[in-house]
């Protein structure tokens, strides 16, 4: 078997750490640790990184910490919209749903539809009907809503009322999760699901169901999955703009993403972050914010997670 990889984030934003209690970002750190030991699991048991990014990122979007799933953001309207991904590096195969509602894994529906073969995205009624057809689990629109997201939701309408919404912290705007992995074949692949951002207009489609731009896989040159203003990942084409820079300026995986994090996105003030795994098995997640949910594995199988600058070493449960 050749080298394994495996990253992940939970999103970026200001991450005040007043803004939860330490039991809070202990919990959300415990959740990163087992979304990072199912797609592990995956891996070391020979699985390909597609099912491995799948499976971390359905235990990112069963967790209420996360903005996907359980927990995921409300639109202006009170409701919530879901949009995910999916990618394989090996074929270029890709599928994805937006504005779904009733799908309680959407990045499931998104791999269910690249399967099926004949769109890759899918979107709002017709993409709950077609997951319902496949025997997704289905339920209801308010099993999505937790407390945290519907006081977010208010303040940041008190935020717009009050024309103080750019102000808004990060933390009450957006968020998003994603995995990339490197197989042993050599193979990559990338998943990403979100609820989008509080207070987003009903109907708005972001970066993440968007293949090239919040979600990319391409062997050879390496898997990313992003988080931050999704407009901006898709003026910037940001998965696909970092697979390029590898592959025709020759950059390495760290400089290739720290570029367009750091500068491309920063330029205009955008909170944004990713996380990348290369052919080689290296690992990279930059951000431009005060923090970003993450973890990673080494090829080593050493586990890693970290909500700000400290990164815990743990052992997986
Ligand atoms: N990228 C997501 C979106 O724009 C939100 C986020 O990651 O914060 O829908």
């Amino acid at each position: 078997m050749g080298t394994l990889a495996l990253a992940i984030h939970g999103g970026c934003g200001v991450m005040a750490k007043l803004d939860l209690s330490e039991e809070e970002w202990a919990a959300a750190r415990v959740d990163l640790g087992r979304a990072l030991k199912a797609g592990w699991d995956v891996l070391t048991s020979g699985g390909a990184a597609l099912d491995a990014v799948e499976a971390a990122v359905v235990v990112m979007e069963d967790s209420p910490h996360f903005n996907a799933g359980y927990g995921a953001a409300l639109n202006t309207e009170g409701r919530h919209e879901l949009d995910a991904s999916i990618m394989d590096g090996r074929t270029l195969e890709a599928g994805a749903v937006t504005l779904v509602r009733r799908i309680r894994n959407p990045v499931k529906a998104a791999r269910k539809i690249m399967e099926h073969g004949d769109a890759l995205l899918l979107g709002g009624p017709a993409a709950d009907a077609f997951a319902e057809q496949a025997g997704l689990a289905m339920v209801e629109p308010d099993y999505f809503t937790t407390e945290r997201r519907t006081k977010a939701l208010a303040a940041m309408k008190a935020h717009a009322a009050a024309g103080t919404a750019a102000k808004a912290s990060e933390a009450e705007k957006h968020g998003t999760v994603g995995a990339v992995a490197l197989d042993g074949e050599g193979h990559l692949a990338a998943a990403t699901s979100t609820g989008g951002y509080n207070n987003k207009p009903d109907g708005r489609i972001g970066d993440t169901p968007i293949i090239g731009a919040g979600t990319y896989a391409r062997d050879g040159a390496c898997a990313v999955s992003g988080t931050g203003k999704g407009e901006y990942f898709m003026r910037y084409a940001v998965g696909h703009e970092v697979a390029s820079r590898i592959a025709y300026l020759g950059e390495s995986l760290e400089a290739a993403a720290a570029k367009v994090i750091q500068h491309d996105l920063k330029q205009h003030d955008v909170g944004a972050g990713l996380v990348a795994v290369g052919a080689d098995g290296s690992i990279t997640a930059p951000y431009n914010t005060d923090g970003m949910f993450r973890g990673w594995v080494t090829p080593e199988g050493d586990f890693y997670v970290a909500t700000h600058a400290q990164v815990f070493h743990i052992q997986p449960e």
